[in-house]
């Protein structure tokens, strides 16, 4: 018998999905009839206690977890998001329910060994709930009482070898593509990079010192598997400065129905034979394909290289040789302000082990952040506040024309008085002349 009634929870466990609330429901069923196998230190009355909780936020349409506590393991300032109950006389077994993040390992590899050995540390310890993976990346490990803290803490950095990610204002687990190990699209090695700066950047990632959270994001195309340049402070995306190579035979092989476009992977494609123009040519954003019937060309110098091509003919066309990255800055979901895009900061940056340039720009980055960034304020907002034109001060990146971010409109770039021949009045005087005004 149920200890609480959740007839809105319960709702939740129809349709086609799998179902939160039912894994809740099951384990703490298990908890109920097994009390003895594993020892567990969150018993199934926490479980309970929290489909009441939750209940009750659905009905009264607000959070029960309350603001504020600050909790974590000793030495570090993340890792762990405390989660008090403002209704703990109601619900005592989630009086404290801690929320833990546990890096992932680049690529998100596991092997069943370390899934075995975290699921018997959380089936102790936790609540046997987790998220995997939470939107950073991480592991999460869904609820716990503060006693616990330390020794889940413990062995997992000793008998795991892994470490808590990050949480609060500072460096948040980076997180990569599974890049080189798997993909030929790769254009650097995003787990060894990935790697890499989470080692050489502990300090950042465990103890918070910026203004607000910073991301870092790895991807190896730009394809965005783990969508760096929408949802990272900084992303490094693959891309490469030469041609797309082409393979003409294997074009003509696509165009005459021998292989199938997107690798045969379009689950319900339903478009009919395959044509080049209308599904590769047409649909380059850049418009900088030619295809005469017999040979395919592309103007290198305007690709944008969105992959879309490559994506659809991928035994045909493959990315060039001269391969780096493109860094992005200020990318987020919103907070103070609406949902913002990276904007490309260097265009090409070259990703060879031990990757000075790109840490010496981190570096420069973080100085100027944590020097004008109000609390609480992305990167991207403090670039938007103060301009880009000085992070690019900051950064000593020359301004290019790749940086604009919506030409036309909105430049993005803003030009001091002295670097504009005759100064201003000059300028103003020029431009209404050119449109007569
Ligand atoms: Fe491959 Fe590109 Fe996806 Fe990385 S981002 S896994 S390189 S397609
Ligand atoms: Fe056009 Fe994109 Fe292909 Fe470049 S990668 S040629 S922009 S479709």
């Amino acid at each position: 018998m149920a200890k609480f009634q959740t007839p809105l929870l319960d709702e939740l466990e129809s349709g086609p999905w799998p179902s939160f609330v039912a894994d809740i429901k099951q384990e703490a069923e298990y908890r109920k009839e097994n009390p003895n196998k594993l020892d567990f230190q969150i018993p199934a009355d926490c479980l309970e206690d929290l489909l009441g909780q939750l209940e009750l936020s659905y009905k009264e349409k607000e959070t029960h977890w309350k603001h504020g506590g600050i909790v974590g393991v000793f030495g570090y300032g993340g890792g762990v998001i405390g989660r008090y109950s403002d209704q703990p006389e109601e619900f005592p077994g989630i009086a404290a329910f801690h929320t833990m993040r546990v890096a992932q390992p680049s690529g998100k590899y596991y092997d069943t060994k370390f899934l075995r050995k975290l699921c018997d540390i959380w089936d102790l310890r936790g609540s046997g709930l987790t998220n995997m993976h939470g939107s950073t990346g991480d592991i999460v490990l869904l609820g716990t009482q503060t006693q616990q803290l330390e020794e889940i803490f413990w062995q997992l950095t000793h008998e795991m070898e892994n470490d808590l990610g990050g949480s609060g204002s500072n460096l948040r687990t980076p997180s990569a593509c599974l890049g080189m190990s798997r993909c030929e699209y790769a254009c650097y090695n995003t787990q060894a990079m990935c790697y890499q700066l989470t080692m050489d950047y502990q300090d950042e990632l465990h103890r918070p010192a910026f203004p607000y959270k910073f991301k870092f994001k790895f991807d190896g195309c730009p394809n965005g598997c783990v969508a760096a340049m929408a949802r990272s402070d900084f992303a490094v995306v693959g891309t490469w400065k030469d041609d797309i190579k082409i393979d003409q035979e294997k074009v003509k092989a696509y165009v005459g129905q021998e292989i199938k476009p997107n690798a045969g992977a379009h689950a319900g494609r339903d478009w009919g034979p395959f044509d080049i123009v209308a599904e590769v040519i047409d649909r380059c954003p850049s418009n900088c394909m030619k295809w005469d019937g017999k040979k395919l060309s592309i103007d290198t110098a305007n690709c944008v290289r969105c992959m879309h091509c490559i994506n659809t003919m991928p035994q045909a066309l493959h990315i060039g040789d001269e391969r780096g990255a493109t860094i992005l800055v200020g990318a987020k979901a919103p907070v103070v302000d609406g949902a913002q895009m990276g904007s490309v900061l260097v265009p090409f940056i070259s990703c060879e082990e031990p990757y000075d340039e790109i840490k010496e720009l981190i570096e420069k980055i973080w100085d100027w952040w944590m020097e004008e960034g109000k609390n609480r304020e992305r990167l991207g907002e403090t670039m938007k506040r103060l301009s880009f034109q000085k992070l690019l001060d900051a950064t000593e990146v020359p301004a290019q024309a790749c940086q604009v971010k919506d030409p036309r409109s909105n430049p993005f770039i803003f030009f001091k008085e002295s670097e504009v021949p005759g100064g201003w009045s000059h300028d103003l005087a020029a431009y209404r002349k050119r449109h007569q005004r």
